[in-house]
């Protein structure tokens, strides 16, 4: 499956909007439409886009307002497109969080620039090396690889759901670090979403299945004693130093990466 970055495009002017959509859309990335600022709050919430191209003048309320509310609940990348063209709009913008700010009119090639500028730089959020300079982060024999939108493990691409491979993807991005279970679904499925993390459980056991294959020789009831083994673990932060990372075993990426429920 390829699986292609969710721009969300929110604009009023219909022709801009068809106009940046079909640039995306010819360029390897899956876009869609929001009109005014109430549906993209919920389309935001609902799709948990990639990235946000935003308009500022829309019919029902400011692109800042949309800004600031995104902004209290997620680090989603943001391309503000604006006719503002005053340099106190681009510093309320970027103040409030905007990774970007292009001035309309302006050329495909500049657009697509700022669109993987502020892709590239969510990946550095972490702080992680491997991942902002090479777009891979590697642990052991798996290799997570966010310019495919990949996960291989001794060489072999894992066929990943898209969820199962945005949970990777956002574990790989904070490695080591313990995320609650509250964090994750935020982000990964948005504000609105269920409190209730048993689809994010699901998915962690599904991804687990995936790359943590035994060896041929291990017994189902061994496998089933790791796998539990594997998940305690997971689930106790306390359990998770940093030291496990230098396995050379897939089995410890899920080790390492911690989820903590949330207190
Ligand atoms: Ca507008």
């Amino acid at each position: 499956m390829t699986i292609r970055e969710k721009i969300l495009v929110i604009e009023d002017e219909k022709s801009i909007s068809h106009f940046i959509s079909t640039v995306l859309n010819n360029n390897g990335y899956e876009a869609m439409q929001a009109q005014t600022g109430e549906e993209a709050l919920s389309m935001i919430s609902s799709h948990c886009p990639d990235l946000v191209i935003l308009d500022l003048g829309l019919p029902d309320m400011d692109g800042l307002d949309i800004l600031r509310s995104l902004r209290s609940w997620s680090s989603l990348p943001v391309v503000v497109v604006s006719a503002r063209s005053h340099e106190r709009d681009k510093v309320a913008a970027l103040d409030l969080g905007a990774d970007d700010y292009l001035t309309k009119p302006f050329g495909t090639d500049e657009l697509l620039a700022r669109v993987r500028t502020a892709i590239r730089h969510t990946r550095t959020i972490s702080g992680n090396d491997e991942i902002a300079r090479n777009g891979t982060y590697t642990v052991g024999e798996l290799v997570i690889d966010y310019n495919k939108h990949q996960v291989r493990v001794r060489g072999e691409n894992v066929h990943l759901t898209l969820s199962e491979f945005r949970i990777v993807a956002l574990l790989g991005k904070y490695a080591g670090k313990v995320l609650t279970y509250d964090f994750i679904i935020k982000e990964l499925w948005g504000p609105r979403a269920s409190g209730d993390n048993q689809i994010l459980r699901v998915n962690m056991a599904n991804i687990r299945r995936k790359i943590e294959k035994p060896p041929p020789s291990r017994s189902i009831s061994s496998q089933r004693w790791a796998s539990a083994t594997a998940w305690r673990r997971a689930a106790d932060p306390l359990r998770c130093p940093h030291r496990r990372m230098k396995s050379s075993q897939p089995g410890f990426f899920m080790r390492f990466l911690c989820i903590a429920p949330q207190k």
